[in-house]
């Protein structure tokens, strides 16, 4: 498919969302642009890049935030013991929370900034903890990009890993070259919303501080990203079987936190869940991941909870403003939109369709028969909570 045909498909096709015309692109840019010249010939790096960036169209994002790529310098001279600002980077575009991008595990966009972990604010250079090791002595540094792929921990889920690479160049493998090894991904606690990229360059000619736009290619690690969502999902599966099952049974029942950590995933719940119930959990686990009910990405109005009789549901006030946006139910922008922030800003919700909706950030298997088999360990109380984990075969 041209880019003219995916362009007019765009405006008349109302199916085509942004997100999914994003991945049109993506593949277009891929497979369409090395084949462009007239003499048959391969474009050269250079020739890419300018058809890269006249692309006014690429990568528009899912919100509405302006690229950062004319940002002032955030990261500016180096000195040691700075604790530089990061309060000028834009907001990175979160593509792993767009329902059509669940398993997408590759994403092409530019860096916005480099920074030596050493030089960051101290809130956010505490964030580092790397999930995979990086070699002794190698110095860390953040990264920050216009767009992710990479799900920064949070919510529950662990941060995702993997690498960054240049744009592949002509004659060279089809990944590109690899620069960058991301060992863990946060979201900035001095500037919410942009995520850091921690972990060590293994080109490190490319390690120049300071602000950057240099076309990359996220790859996300998909196997340990498949299985946090499974393990993600699964969490959403065990507490809407619990719900199900004991709502009516035990005194103040309610959902609380959860973790999806391998080996330590848990659901916690208000009140005090006999150990009793254990078997009649799993056997309610195991039906509806039996079930295979669509695990399905929304995006949602505070009308749209009380609609559905969901208001437990609902954030604060203040949290709503937070995290709330203006996007339509597709998570795809919206312009224009004027009035009361309640009636125009949205958050994102998970719905195990026919069952249970969740307010949640993080990614999933597109329906519960993704999660496999789903292992009730064991039921602990204590103070009027009561903890369920859980094992993902
Ligand atoms: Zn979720």
């Amino acid at each position: 498919m041209i880019l003219a045909q995916l362009t007019r498909r765009r405006a008349h096709d109302s199916t085509l969302t942004k997100s999914r015309y994003n991945v049109l692109l993506v593949l277009h840019k891929f497979h369409y642009y090395p084949k462009l010249t007239a003499s048959g010939q391969y474009p050269t790096f250079a020739q890419r890049q300018r058809l890269y960036h006249q692309d006014a169209n690429y990568m528009m994002p899912l919100s509405t935030q302006e690229t950062s790529s004319t940002q002032p310098a955030s990261a500016g001279p180096i000195q040691n013991g700075s604790t530089s600002s990061l309060s000028d980077l834009a907001k990175t575009n979160l593509i792993f929370q767009s329902g059509s991008h669940q398993q997408t595990y590759t994403l092409e966009t530019k860096t916005t900034s480099i920074h030596r972990l050493t030089d960051l604010p101290d809130a956010d250079a505490q964030l580092f903890k790397p999930a995979s090791n990086p070699p002794p002595g190698a110095q860390i540094f953040a990264l920050t990009t216009e767009a992710t792929i990479f799900h920064p921990q949070g919510g529950g889920q662990p941060s995702d890993i993997g690498t960054l690479s240049t744009l592949p160049e002509y004659g060279s493998n089809q990944e590109g070259q690899k620069f960058f090894e991301v060992a863990m991904a946060r979201t900035s606690a001095t500037n919410i919303g942009t995520v850091l990229h921690f972990g060590y360059f293994i080109d490190e000619s490319i390690a120049q501080p300071g602000p950057s736009s240099l076309p990359v290619i996220q790859v996300v690690d998909s196997d340990k990203r498949h299985l946090y969502s499974r393990l993600h999902t699964a969490g959403h599966v065990l507490g809407t079987a619990t719900r199900s099952l004991l709502e009516d049974k035990i005194e103040d029942f309610d959902e609380l936190k959860a973790s999806h950590f391998p080996d330590a995933a848990s659901c916690e719940f208000k009140g005090s869940i006999d150990g009793k119930y254990k078997s009649e959990i799993q056997t309610a686990v195991d039906q509806l991941v039996d079930k295979d009910a669509e695990v399905r990405i929304g995006w949602w109005r505070k009308e749209d909870f009380r609609n559905r009789g969901l208001e437990r549901l609902l954030p604060s006030d203040e949290v709503w403003t937070q995290i709330a946006t203006q996007v339509d139910e597709s998570g795809d922008e919206v312009e224009g939109s004027t009035g009361p922030d309640d009636e125009v800003t949205r958050i994102r919700v998970v719905e195990i369709v026919g069952f249970e909706v969740y307010p949640c950030g993080g990614t999933h298997v597109p329906s519960t028969k993704g999660c496999g088999k789903v292992s009730v360990k064991k039921i602990s109380r204590s103070k009027g909570t009561s903890r369920v984990s859980y094992l993902v075969d």
